[in-house]
């Protein structure tokens, strides 16, 4: 049956759909957030061509126009068309916007949407099996950027995307499959990211470093490697926007980028484990010296609470931000965005991040582990920093701790805190891991005195820092289908708290 054609309006973009085509509004901070990083690139590539005089120095970029020397674009399965429209009105730099679908419907909707919009000049239609299209552009044609936003997991688009992308290109990947990625199902996890997942508290961030490793795996197959720029926990969806360039001999670096995780059963300790150490040659500090490490520096049982480890990973463990390429991409969230108070908000709270500290913890945990009234942010962040170790949060958790302080000293300031805020005895008394970690004095009494580095500067300032509350169609919604009017509504409320459920272990 002919369904009533629907229209919305995101952006510059008007667009219209019968409603079989996925559209999903709560993307719209996704589609936004795209648009301002890949603003940002076209100005630094654009920065990098005229500094070694591969371009013209024309005149000042302008969104809605075409420009020969400008970025080719791909977005691969373009559904209504929306984004590449989007891309094509707002983005300053634009040559060609490929919107390919594999549905003759989706194609359908997509050309009526470029007519609509007056874009054909840049965006065209592209009637393809995704894959295939891409490996017709491995040798030649090759996109500056390829947008890969499917439902739920990228994985089998990596082998041809990261081939038909050039040279220090822009990939703009989205995974949906957080249960998958969150370690409710690694033997899962394994088969289609290569790496295993664990339920452990800093469970996004995990995320978002095991999709980075599978995308540097497929680019390693082809002598090519990545840079992340940034990655982005939201909603129900991690997005990663990574560039990728050609250099066998850089992929040597690649192990030593790598960890593999020990996680505590008990006390949800977690110990990284790189899988390969790079160093300079002792006779010529300009020649690297690649070695693999001894396992010795792990012990058989965790030292806070003496339980067993699950080793998962590997995980990508080098910084997952360009902090300076996230400044950049501030500058280009103006007040026309729908959602740009958030965008505003995460790049602020991202750009606080410690790059070097992967993984989190979380403030209730360490203190519902041994069984203590939580201290408050300020408090612990305090103890941190007055031990003389640096601490952030993380835009992926409301009450994550990022810290370069080993976790013998956080479990240290955690038995400090007992001291002073005992744990009831009734409460510990057959909790063998509250049990082993205050049987053991602290090596040092913390000081719980507020540090005036303590307080965030996203929080200061008030920024919106995490999303409230879900909208009423929060969600990844179904595979190729309608996503807007009673069918979305319905689905939507029989997934209330699923996310909660499946992620981190909590069902
Ligand atoms: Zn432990």
């Amino acid at each position: 049956m002919e369904q009533e054609p629907q229209h919305i309006t995101e952006g510059q973009a008007k667009i219209q759909t019968c409603g079989k085509v996925f559209y999903n509004p709560v993307q719209e901070f996704n589609r936004d957030l795209s648009i301002c990083v890949i603003s940002a690139y076209a100005t630094k590539v654009r920065q990098e061509n005229l500094l070694c005089n591969k371009e013209p120095n024309v005149e000042i970029y302008k969104a809605g126009q075409k420009y020969e020397g400008g970025l080719n674009i791909l977005e691969a399965l373009s559904a209504t068309g929306l984004r590449s429209i989007r891309y094509a009105k707002e983005i300053p730099g634009i040559n060609k916007i490929v919107a390919n679908d594999l549905s003759v419907k989706a194609v359908d909707d997509i050309n009526k949407n470029i007519e609509l919009n007056n874009v054909s000049h840049i965006v065209s239609s592209s009637h393809k099996d995704a894959i295939m299209l891409m490996y017709e552009h491995r040798k030649e044609k090759q996109f500056d950027v390829i947008d890969l936003d499917p439902y739920g997991c990228p994985s089998m688009f990596l082998d041809s995307a990261v081939q038909s992308i050039k040279n220090g290109g822009l990939l703009l990947v989205t995974a949906t499959d957080m249960a998958v990625l969150a370690g409710n199902t690694p033997e899962t996890c394994y088969s289609k990211y290569g790496a295993i997942s664990l339920k452990v508290k800093s469970c996004h961030e995990m995320a978002v470093r095991i999709l980075l490793q599978c995308i540097e795996a497929h680019a390693n197959k082809y002598g090519k490697y990545i840079e992340p720029l940034l990655s982005v926990s939201a909603d129900f969806y991690i997005r990663v926007f990574v560039r990728i360039y050609n250099g066998s001999y850089k992929c040597k670096y690649t192990l030593s980028k790598l960890s593999h995780v020990y996680h505590c059963t008990g006390c949800d300790s977690v110990i990284l484990q790189p899988l390969g150490i790079t160093k300079p040659n002792e006779k010529n500090d300009k020649i690297t010296k690649f070695s693999l490490p001894t396992y010795s520096t792990i012990p058989s049982k965790c030292e806070h609470c003496g339980n067993p480890f699950h080793v998962g990973g590997p995980i990508w463990a080098a910084p997952i931000h360009s902090l300076e390429f996230v400044s950049d991409v501030l500058n280009f969230a103006t007040g026309t965005l729908g959602t740009y108070k958030r965008i505003e908000g995460i790049l602020s709270l991202i750009s606080e991040e410690l790059v070097d500290s992967p993984l989190y913890y979380v403030l209730e945990k360490l203190s519902g582990t041994i069984k203590v009234e939580t201290p408050s942010m300020i408090m612990l962040r305090s103890a941190i920093l007055n031990a003389g170790y640096q601490v952030s949060s993380s835009h992926m958790h409301k009450t994550a701790i990022k810290t370069n302080a080993p976790t013998k000293v956080l479990w240290d300031i955690m038995r400090s805190w007992e001291k002073i805020h005992p744990a009831t005895q009734k409460r510990i008394a057959d909790n063998k891991v509250a049990l082993a970690i205050l049987s053991k004095e602290p090596e040092e009494r913390h000081s719980f005195k507020v540090h005036p580095e303590a307080i965030s500067k996203t929080k200061e300032k008030g920024l919106v820092r995490f999303q409230l509350n879900p909208l009423p169609f929060w969600g990844p919604g179904s595979k190729a289908r309608a996503m807007v009017g009673q069918d979305k509504r319905n689905k939507s409320k029989k997934n209330q708290g699923k996310r909660k459920r499946e992620e981190c272990g909590e069902n």
